[in-house]
């Protein structure tokens, strides 16, 4: 046996539509199914309720009910049919007493806009760039806010009305089962409010896409994984929302000679055999050009020289790395006959000499255990 609607939310037949949503909001928050978990009663009654409400809240189903009763109400939308009920509506007047205000949200919206997103770009740079920093251009292609409306979307002179879906809280709540959930508001997207005549340049976007050429600085000592933040110039923000942030993710590319470790540079330098033995003068590569270096007599590979100060500047600007030279000797190789006999010359002279050297040394220790 169906109730009354009127008994069910216990209001008079003549009462106001206002009257009628109190009613309603009261046994709601009695026997919301999210206060009364388990409580058959509770369900039933709510649901009893929710149907009245959905009925009695619409003037049109009300005078069909009120002529008609029940039966006036056959194939109408709500009608013994809880399921298909739009729940946001029916559930927005009561939601915030039961989860607290949310106003803020939407205040926040309001009064400061959207903000813009940040955009990220990778940037590959040379490493004489890197060394001495660089104004670099980037082709931007981003949204920037509509120039005719500012972000604001509206035609000139046209205004806003508040979002008729979720009645301006950019946010629908949507049950399945007995839990409600808040979903962003499709209608508007969230913002709460419409616009009547949309911007004709961004179609009520607010932004528009472009392009853009930008001029960047690079600060000198920048390494691969270097993120630069160009403050605002990302995408456009909103509705009077800030822009966003450009970051520029830098990769500088490697150099023929110079092995780089942070602010420090190595670089090997090949020595010949009689280079190493007898010493030499070199003119050794820096970041800054060529630069004397003398190699003293008897270097041995593994053997390095240090050039303090002149690896890569630090991005703190003060303190700059070293440029280590790590010596190499080279075995010669494809000898001729006749350098072969020099270096058999060199061999005996070497031996009558006893010069100590580890050749020696090692086997003299051999000969020694061994005998
Ligand atoms: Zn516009
Ligand atoms: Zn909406």
């Amino acid at each position: 046996m169906k109730r009354d609607y009127y008994q069910v939310l216990n209001v008079g037949r003549d009462s106001s539509s206002e009257e009628i949503k109190r009613a309603f909001r009261k046994i709601a928050l009695e026997c919301h199914p999210d206060r009364c978990p388990g409580d058959h009663e509770a369900e039933e009654r709510f649901k009893e309720a929710n149907e009245a409400y959905a009925i009695l809240s619409n003037p049109e189903s009300r005078q069909r009910y009120d002529q008609h009763g029940f039966e006036g109400l056959r194939g109408h939308p709500g009608f013994e049919d809880f399921g298909a009920h739009p729940f946001e509506s029916l559930f927005q007047d009561i939601f915030d007493e039961f989860f607290g205000a949310r106003g803020g949200r939407q205040g926040r919206q309001d009064s400061r806009g959207r903000r813009g997103e940040d955009l990220l770009y990778s940037l590959r740079i040379s490493f004489v760039e890197a060394y001495q920093g660089a104004e670099k251009e980037v082709q931007l292609s981003r949204n920037a806010t509509c120039p005719e409306c500012r972000g604001h979307r509206a035609k000139a002179g046209s205004g806003e009305k508040t979002c008729s879906k979720c009645r301006g809280r950019g946010e629908v709540y949507l049950r399945q089962g007995f839990i409600t959930v808040a979903q962003t508001c499709r209608q508007c997207r969230g913002r709460g409010r419409i616009v009547d005549e949309p911007c004709p340049h961004c179609r009520g976007n607010g932004r528009v896409p472009g392009e853009k050429k930008l001029k960047v600085k690079i600060p000198p000592g920048v390494d691969t994984g270097v993120r630069l933040r160009v403050e605002s110039e990302g995408e456009g923000g909103i509705e009077g929302g800030e822009a966003g942030d450009l970051y520029l993710q830098l990769e500088v590319e490697s150099h023929p000679l110079f092995k780089r470790e942070g602010a420090n540079l190595h670089l090997e330098i090949p020595l010949s055999f009689s280079q190493a033995a007898v010493g030499d003068d070199l003119e050794v590569p820096t970041p800054e050009g060529q630069e004397k270096v003398k190699i003293k007599p008897g270097v041995q590979t593994g053997d390095t020289v240090s050039l303090k100060g002149r690896g890569m500047p630090s991005l703190n600007g003060y303190e700059r790395g070293n440029l280590y030279l790590h010596l190499l000797v080279e075995t010669p190789t494809g000898l001729t006959k006749r350098q072969k006999e020099l270096l058999a010359e060199f061999d005996r002279i070497e031996s009558e000499k006893g010069s100590g050297s580890k050749v020696q040394r090692f086997w003299e220790m051999v000969r020694e255990i061994f005998q």
